[in-house]
């Protein structure tokens, strides 16, 4: 029964992550005592050690810091391709989040640095888009 129940919370909280990116949010876990941000759901504070946490919905938009342009994409990924994978930083946090962001070929249609926003999320994971 133990297990069962970690289970479904854990799901239920991939979800509730989810449905933030559809809305084009991040739901992050905020430290009660030290205000650190986590992406996923922690048992103790990276920063500080405390257990205790609450939600915290960031705008989902921020900075490309690196990528990996895909043009032999997976099975059952071809009709996306070519495509990168986007690691991006949020605006205002030190948390990096990664992405699918359609239509990149080369290297010259991504700089580092380019500003893009979480559009939504589905079976590729969240969906970026160029701001
Ligand atoms: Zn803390």
């Amino acid at each position: 029964m133990r297990f069962t129940y970690s289970r479904v919370s854990k799901m239920s909280a991939k979800q509730e992550f989810v449905n933030k990116a559809k809305e084009g949010k991040v739901l992050v876990k905020k430290c009660t005592k030290c205000g650190h941000l986590h992406l996923s759901t922690v048992y103790f504070c990276q920063n500080c050690g405390s257990k205790g946490f609450e939600n915290e919905i960031l705008e989902g938009k921020g900075s490309v810091v690196t990528y990996t342009i895909i043009t032999v994409p997976p099975a059952g990924f071809e009709r996306y391709s070519p495509y990168a994978w986007v690691v991006l930083k949020l605006d205002g946090s030190d948390l990096r989040i990664s992405g699918f962001l359609p239509n990149v070929a080369t290297p010259a249609d991504l700089p580092v640095g380019t500003k893009v926003k979480i559009t939504g999320f589905d079976d590729r994971g969240i969906i970026l888009e160029k701001l």
